[in-house]
């Protein structure tokens, strides 16, 4: 068979929804470029059989940047001593809910490194007091937390957690988070998903030893997880952290990986992350052709967005507002648009488990 004939197989199979194998899902993913458009063209029609031509916002607020862990590639590492620590209030954090509220988005994600400042129960006030005023469904991805602060914070009134497992290749999840292990951070995935939550998994693509075969675990390990969200980014190699100057080969293979997230998810939600927005002005727009449906603008008020430095370019991402317009004009040129609802999801089977 020739390479172009295997192909053609895989890809009607993965369209249709049939089961892939690891070592199938890393030859879609290694295929010549020639075939990566028939690729994102099926993974761009899944979408929208499955999920629609909306595109739901999130706004995103990055609430602390301080960090206790040290994972290599994050600019927020501990061991980083090049950047301005900062903490908003509590009163900040509303404002800025109350704000995405103003503009009619209806969901925020609050964001921050591992921060024991915020205890579960700041936690907890924090997501009952944005509940009550401005009725905003709220995300969390604040990292790994003690089982019982997950459900605290589901009770509280949180519907939805983000945890990226980052790599399913255990040696490189540990290598690259001292002190941390893949299978707790899989476990707290799906204790979050037992709890009822909307979960949000994912990971970064062209870190240092992945492989297309450890790719393909990380979409396997997405499939098997159930989750409703996938956060799939390419890594950007940050100045102040141990992977500086590593090579970073643009958004090609990330958008391959998201594809194929499609095809073996069906109907989760899929952002086009602002990391593809970062290395490419139109890296938001591809991924939304090939599988993405949600876009995040970035709310974290001023001086902090330039503080959150994860990686770097992504103080240069534009103001919310902008954002916001710039998307809704390209969107109606690709015949799609913006949804400012929630947006429902459809992998809930634990739903409503602790009522
Ligand atoms: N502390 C929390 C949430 C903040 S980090 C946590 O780690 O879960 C949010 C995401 O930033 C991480 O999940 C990771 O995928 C991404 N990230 C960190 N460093 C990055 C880099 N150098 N390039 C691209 N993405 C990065
Ligand atoms: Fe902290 Fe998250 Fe960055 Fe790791 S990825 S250093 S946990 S902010």
């Amino acid at each position: 068979m020739s390479i172009s004939d295997k192909v053609e197989k895989l890809l009607l199979r993965a369209e249709i929804g049939k089961a892939l194998t690891r070592e199938e899902i890393a030859d879609l993913l290694r295929m010549p470029p020639a075939w990566a458009f028939e690729l994102f063209a099926a993974a761009d029609r899944v979408r929208k059989n499955e999920v629609g031509d909306a595109v739901f916002l999130r706004g995103i607020v990055e609430f602390s940047n301080y960090c206790t862990r040290d994972c290599l590639y994050c600019g927020l590492r501990k061991s980083n001593h090049a950047i301005t620590r900062y903490r908003m209030s509590n009163d900040e954090i509303l404002h800025r809910a109350e704000y995405i509220r103003k503009t009619g988005i209806s969901t925020v994600v609050l964001q921050s490194g591992e921060d024991p400042f915020y205890s579960s129960d700041k936690v907890c006030r924090l997501i009952e007091k944005i509940r009550k005023e401005t009725k905003l469904v709220v995300t969390l991805s604040i990292g790994e937390r003690p089982l019982e602060d997950f459900k605290a914070f589901y009770q509280a009134g949180a519907e939805r957690y983000l945890l990226k497992h980052e790599t399913a290749s255990r040696a490189l999840y540990e290598y690259l988070r001292p002190g941390c292990l893949l299978k707790s951070r899989v476990s707290c995935l799906q204790f979050i998903k037992q709890l009822g939550f909307e979960t949000g998994t994912g990971n970064m693509v062209g870190l240092p030893g992945q492989t297309f075969e450890t790719l393909a675990d990380d979409l396997l390990l997405m499939k098997s997880l159930n989750a409703d969200m996938l956060g799939i980014g390419p890594f950007i190699p940050h100045p102040n952290t141990p992977l500086a100057g590593m090579e970073n080969d643009g958004i090609d293979l990330t958008i391959r990986v998201l594809a194929m997230a499609r095809l073996l998810t069906r109907n989760t939600n899929i952002p086009a992350t602002t990391a593809l927005a970062t290395l490419h002005p139109q890296g938001r727009i591809f991924a939304l052709q090939a599988g993405a449906n949600v876009v995040m603008p970035d709310f974290t008020p001023e001086p902090y967005r330039y503080y959150y430095n994860i990686y770097p370019g992504k103080e240069k991402i534009q103001s919310p507002e902008i954002m916001v317009r710039e998307m809704t004009e390209e969107l109606y040129k690709i015949g799609r648009y913006i949804d400012f609802s929630a947006g429902t999801n459809l992998n809930l089977d634990h739903r409503k488990i602790l009522h």
